[in-house]
C-alpha cells in the first residue's frame, strides 16, 4: 500500500489505536476468553505482610500456601484465566488485605468477594472503599465471619437490624451478597430476597444441599430472580471423587431449575486440589460432562455468568 495512503497503519500507530481502545475498554480484562473460577480461595506463607487472625498459628495452614499465582498456575492449564477470590475467614477474618493485593499484582485477573463486620458503625463508607479496591460481593452466613464467633441463634441470623442494613446497602452499591450456609439454613434466605428484591445473591456450593429434601429448599429459591448459585467444590459431594458424574441428577436439577443463566462454576481451591482430586476434573464435568448442557449452556456457566456478575461494571451500582 502506498505509505502516503489515509489507510495505512503504522505499526506505532496501530499500537496506539490498540492501547487506546484497550483504556476505553476499561481494562486489559475485556480480551480475556478463557473461563472463569467463580470460587478459589488464596493465602500467603508470608504471614509478616499479611497477618493471621489472632486464633490460628502459621502452622496450622493447609497447605501452607496456595498463592494466586499458584492458582493461575492450576488454572491455566485447564483454560481458566481469571477467578474470583472468596475471602478465607479461618486464616484471615475481615481482613481482605491478601486478595486485594493480589488483585492489584494481577490486574484483569481476579474480582473480590470480601467478609466484612456489618455491625461497624461506617459499614457505607467502608463497603465503598472495598469497591473501589475490586471488592464485588460480599461473603454472609450464619458464623460471624469477621471474628469466627458463631452468631446465637444461627436460624435468625438475618434478622438482625445490622444485617438487614447490609442487604439494604448491598442493593444500593451493586455489591452481590454471597451466602455460605448449610442446608439447613437455606429457608432463612426466603423472608429477606423477598424483601430485598433487588439485592443480588449467589449461594456457596449449591447451599450445602444434597438429600432430597434439603435440594427441594434449594430449588425453592429460583422463584426469586436475584438468586444464582455456585455449581462448585464438586470434591464434597456424591463420592466426592471425579469424573463427579454421579452428580449429574442434582446438577440437573439444579439447572431446570434456575436455567445456566443463574449457574457459577467454582472450584473451590485449594480444596478440589486434595485427597486425589484435581481441578482438570472439575471444569471438565461442565465443559464436556452432563450431556444435557448444550454448548451455550456450558460457557455461560463456566465464564459468561461470571463475567456479568463480577468483572462487567455492576448494573445497579447507585454510585
Ligand atoms: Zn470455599
Amino acid at each position: 500500500m502506498d505509505p502516503s495512503h489515509p489507510l495505512r497503519v503504522t505499526r506505532r500507530r496501530f499500537l496506539a489505536l490498540s492501547i487506546g481502545a484497550m483504556t476505553q475498554a476499561g481494562c486489559m480484562a475485556a480480551a480475556r476468553t478463557g473461563f472463569i473460577d467463580a470460587h478459589s480461595h488464596v493465602w500467603t506463607p508470608d504471614t509478616k505482610r499479611f497477618p493471621l487472625g489472632p486464633w490460628i498459628t502459621p502452622d496450622k495452614m493447609e497447605p501452607a500456601s496456595f498463592t494466586a499465582k499458584q492458582l493461575l498456575a492450576t488454572a491455566e492449564p485447564c483454560g481458566v484465566d481469571r477467578a474470583v477470590l472468596i475471602q478465607h475467614a479461618p486464616y484471615y477474618g475481615d481482613d481482605n488485605s491478601y486478595l486485594i493485593h493480589c488483585a492489584k499484582e494481577h490486574p484483569g485477573r481476579f474480582s473480590i468477594v470480601a467478609i466484612v463486620d456489618e455491625r461497624r458503625s461506617d459499614l457505607g463508607t467502608h463497603l465503598r472503599h472495598l469497591k473501589q479496591q475490586g471488592v464485588r460481593g460480599i461473603r454472609i452466613g450464619p458464623s460471624r465471619y469477621a471474628d469466627r464467633t458463631l452468631v446465637k441463634e444461627p436460624l435468625l441470623w438475618l434478622k438482625a437490624s445490622a444485617m438487614r442494613k447490609l442487604w439494604a446497602m448491598a442493593a444500593d452499591e451493586g455489591l452481590l451478597l454471597c451466602p455460605l450456609l448449610s442446608a439447613e439454613h437455606l429457608p432463612t434466605l426466603e423472608p429477606m430476597l423477598a424483601e430485598f428484591p433487588r439485592t443480588q445473591v449467589v449461594i456457596d456450593h449449591f447451599g450445602h444441599a444434597e438429600k432430597p429434601d434439603e435440594l427441594s429448599s434449594l430449588l425453592k429459591l429460583a422463584q426469586h430472580r436475584q438468586v444464582h448459585v455456585k455449581v462448585s467444590g464438586f470434591y464434597k459431594f456424591g463420592d466426592r471423587k471425579a469424573p463427579y458424574d454421579d452428580l449429574t441428577p442434582m446438577i440437573k436439577q439444579v439447572v431446570d431449575a434456575f436455567t445456566p443463566a443463574r449457574l457459577l462454576w467454582g472450584s473451590d481451591c485449594p480444596y478440589q486440589l486434595q485427597n486425589g482430586n484435581d481441578y482438570k476434573s472439575a471444569v471438565a464435568l461442565i465443559q464436556s460432562g452432563l450431556d444435557f448442557l448444550d454448548a451455550p449452556s456450558r460457557q455461560a456457566i463456566l465464564r459468561d455468568n461470571s463475567q456479568r456478575l463480577f468483572f462487567d461494571e455492576p448494573l445497579a451500582a447507585t454510585r
